[in-house]
């Protein structure tokens, strides 16, 4: 989506580690236009499948979710990253962040994922796919059917892509990011 990649030059930022940081429009500051043009993007990639809940993890994920949810006029679910001492019939998963280098736990409540549930899963970054085979997991786990996975970009060169690609599911990523080495930003055509 050339809005993105056009945004990502010229605001994203590089760190050591395949870190790419894009905190004045999307992780920190968030640009609301930006937001919303992606969201319509992804309902014209998503158009063919039938969807009734759209999910993602706080906190990054619940922007992009929230307009895809608004636009579709469905409900949107944010997977936990800590369970409330008042949760009850909650299903857990735990998740390795590479960005923090640790595991945390990940919860949602069986209210609100449930058998025969459509979901579409809706995320900012794809690198390792760590916090997606979490997603599968408790998709899996509620009974659930995972119609889609839909990021906001994708680095390529970490490989979560091809995997849940090769797992059937269908992927759509806003924009690719086949390199940061030497902190250059090369994406996709
Ligand atoms: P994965 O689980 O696919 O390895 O990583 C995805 C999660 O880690 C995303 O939800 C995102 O919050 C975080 N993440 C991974 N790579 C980056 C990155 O380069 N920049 C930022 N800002 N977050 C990232």
């Amino acid at each position: 989506m050339k809005a993105l990649k056009d945004r990502i030059l010229q605001d994203g930022k590089c760190f050591d580690g395949g870190i790419l940081k894009v905190d004045n429009f999307i992780n920190h500051q968030m640009d609301p236009i930006l937001m919303k043009s992606m969201a319509v993007e992804f309902v014209r990639r998503f158009a063919s499948t039938r969807i009734n809940k759209i999910l993602t993890i706080e906190a990054s994920g619940i922007a992009p979710a929230i307009m895809v949810g608004y636009l579709l006029e469905l409900p949107v679910v944010f997977a936990k990253k800590k369970k409330p001492s008042t949760m009850e019939n909650m299903l857990t998963t735990t998740v390795y962040s590479f960005t923090k280098d640790r595991n945390y736990d990940v919860c949602v409540s069986k209210d609100y994922l449930k058998e025969g549930d459509q979901v579409l899963f809706i995320d900012d970054f794809l690198a390792n796919g760590n916090a997606a085979k979490g997603i599968i997991d408790l998709v899996n786990k509620a009974g659930a059917e995972l119609v889609g996975m839909g990021f906001l970009i994708e680095k390529s060169f970490q490989h979560g892509g091809d995997e849940l690609r090769n797992l059937g599911i269908h992927v759509e990523s806003l924009a690719i990011i086949e390199s940061l080495d030497d902190c250059k930003i090369i994406l996709k055509d």
